[in-house]
């Protein structure tokens, strides 16, 4: 089992944000700028990778519940940033899938 999925089984502690039926949102617990928050479906799918056609609307979920909690969280307009890392190069370390929402402060283009 991931880290993740024991976050959801509140097996470890995380600063939980939001949550739904189908979608999980906590702090990063190493941030990358002032507000950097991860939205998980609670469907453990490893990466992106194995996303099929079938799952558009858990994916829809997950960035709709990001751009709904910026802007509740007043932060929207200014402007954040969503990543999702997929697989080595991608960068990605916790193999359930994630989306970081990332603002507070300008970010820089090209990502490293
Ligand atoms: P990624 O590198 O895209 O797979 O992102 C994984 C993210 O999970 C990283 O930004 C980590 O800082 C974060 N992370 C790892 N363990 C925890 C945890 N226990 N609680 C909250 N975030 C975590």
């Amino acid at each position: 089992m991931t880290l993740f999925a024991k976050i959801i089984r509140r097996e470890i502690p995380a600063d939980i944000v939001y949550e739904d039926d189908e979608v999980l949102a906590f702090r990063d617990i190493n941030p990358q700028a002032p507000v950097h928050v991860l939205f998980i479906p609670k469907q453990p799918f490893a990466t992106m990778n194995e996303l099929t056609d079938a799952d558009a609307p858990i994916v829809g979920r997950l960035v709709i519940a990001a751009t709904k909690w910026a802007k509740a969280q007043g932060f929207a307009e200014d402007g954040y940033r969503v990543v999702m890392n997929c697989n080595r190069d991608g960068g990605q370390t916790v193999y359930h899938i994630h989306l970081h929402l990332l603002a507070g402060r300008a970010m820089h283009w090209p990502p490293g």
